[in-house]
């Protein structure tokens, strides 16, 4: 959640500066480049993966109904759903790495309702919206139990922490406007809090039952087999270097070529890297960590009695998630948290000793909120990408001369259960049958969009330092 407060006049100074700086696209985007740069995933998700092998990368030329390029939550619920619609197409996924190796297998690990960026807060729309996350949670919970898919998950809901009082009782009222029209959200004071999640410093919290936690690197790899007993065709260590549009679709990889007669864009953050919709997103690199798993004994001095996680009201959200395992996985948190790179890189250039005061900023965090885990090790420290739209809103459609180009991305940091519904709002989409998408934010949304280089990374740099806030419009 963000404040919501108006902008500032150095918010629009800013934003006005970024609206002229964009004028500048047709030449940066000659002189700025972009290529594949992708590193690995060093997450506590995919350690609880080990016997994941990566499979082999594609080998000659090849044609296919439909190529997915990324093996994330996005690339793999499409896979999974089209190729269960349609099961004599030939489904073709494309990996640069390992499945997971992206945010699906990077993230925090909450499984959350709600879309993010959204303007309309008609009951009417607030209600779908709710309905149509909740319903990609059941989904999500349907395709575990289906195919008995070892993924390690929970669902006892989530909170959102409310940091001031007065954001705290405007929440309890919005809880209650929700409560009117079928949402089943709780508000919490502070003394019920304190027995059930012990947190300082909160003045109320907002419970959805509904929402939870999960391994994603679980999710999409143990997925795996389940794809290509559908008949899709699993290419892993297979970056898509070039796309080259038109009724058949060009895909070049560095040992092969697909022809394809429809492609999804299943990249998320990375998508800019392959020259599509670099004014629309920037990628953003978080840092997250995880502590060693949590005793009974230590549990409960920390004061973690329930609930599968939290996240905060601030506009550097911090959030936090309790593994079945007992790991805390916590992410977020301050302006150190996050990092924009420039020209759009993708791989994180650091390690985790070299982001070394960004960890220890985060941590600070953690113990603010949960004095008594200042004693547990942290045993894991990694980065992920995310993919950030001005507006915070996430885009799915289709595009090119073709119409053949899908395209689902943006999520915000809110996507694990977003991506996993792409698959089946982009199959909608691809058979004419989408009717129940239709209106909702993300659906053929547009983007404030966003200048170039060297404008962007200064934007972001001056930005983030004057304002303590990530750009949003
Ligand atoms: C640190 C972090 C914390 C987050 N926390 C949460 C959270 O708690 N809750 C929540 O709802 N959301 C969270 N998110 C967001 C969520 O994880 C993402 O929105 C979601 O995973 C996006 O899935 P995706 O499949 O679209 O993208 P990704 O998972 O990023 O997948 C894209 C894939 O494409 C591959 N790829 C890229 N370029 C190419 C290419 N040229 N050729 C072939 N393959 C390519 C990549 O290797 C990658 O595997 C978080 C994200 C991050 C990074």
């Amino acid at each position: 959640m963000s404040d919501n407060s108006q902008p500032s006049m150095t918010d629009r100074l800013l934003m006005g500066a970024a609206g002229l700086a964009a004028k500048t696209w047709p030449i940066a985007a000659r002189i700025f480049p972009e290529g594949p740069d992708i590193d690995s995933n060093q997450s506590l998700w995919a350690a609880q993966t080990p016997d994941y092998q990566a499979g082999q990368p594609l080998k000659g030329t090849i044609t296919c109904d439909l190529a997915i390029i990324g093996g994330g939550f996005t690339g793999t619920s499409t896979a999974y759903h089209f190729s269960r619609r349609y099961p004599d197409k030939r489904v073709v996924l494309l990996e640069a790495k390992s499945l997971a190796n992206g945010a699906s297998g990077r993230n925090g690990g909450m499984m959350l309702n709600w879309v993010t960026g959204v303007t309309d807060h008609s009951p009417e729309m607030t209600k779908r919206i709710y309905d149509t996350t909740s319903a990609g949670i059941k989904m999500i919970l349907e395709i575990i139990q289906r195919h008995n898919l070892k993924v390690s998950h929970r669902t006892d809901g989530t909170l959102t922490f409310y940091t001031d009082r007065k954001r705290a009782e405007d929440a309890h009222k919005e809880c209650e406007e929700h409560n009117a029209i079928g949402i089943p959200s709780t508000f919490i004071d502070t003394a019920t809090l304190a027995k059930q999640l012990n947190a300082q410093g909160v003045y109320g919290a907002v419970l959805d039952p509904d929402s939870g936690q999960i391994n994603g690197a679980q999710l999409v790899r143990s997925l795996r087999p389940v794809l290509v007993e559908q008949g899709v065709e699993i290419y892993e260590n297979t970056p898509v270097l070039k796309i080259r549009e038109g009724s058949t679709i060009m895909l070049t990889t560095p040992e092969g070529e697909v022809n394809a007669k429809a492609i999804v864009l299943g990249t998320n953050g990375y998508t800019t890297r392959l020259g599509y919709f670099r004014d629309a997103l920037f990628p953003l690199h978080s840092h997250v960590f995880a502590t060693a798993p949590l005793t009974a004994e230590q549990r409960e001095e920390i004061g973690w009695r329930a609930y599968a996680g939290y996240s905060d009201d601030y506009d550097r959200i911090s959030y936090s998630t309790l593994t079945n395992e007992g790991n805390i996985v916590f992410g977020g948190g301050s302006n150190q948290s996050y990092a924009y790179l420039f020209n759009n890189r993708t791989a994180y250039p650091g390690t985790p000793q070299s982001a070394g005061a960004s960890f220890r900023k985060m941590e600070g965090t953690m113990y603010e909120y949960l004095p008594n885990s200042k004693r547990i090790p942290i045993m894991h420290r990694w980065t992920g990408t995310l993919g950030i739209t001005l507006k915070r809103n996430n885009l799915m459609g289709v595009r090119g001369d073709n119409r053949n180009v899908f395209y689902a991305i943006g999520y915000c940091g809110h996507g694990v259960t977003l991506a996993n519904v792409a698959g089946a709002v982009l199959t909608d989409m691809y058979s004419g049958d989408d009717q129940q998408w239709r209106g909702l934010p993300f659906y053929h949304a547009t983007y404030a969009p966003i200048p170039p280089e060297p404008f962007r990374w200064f934007g972001y740099q001056t930005f983030t330092k004057l304002t303590g806030k990530s750009p949003r419009v």
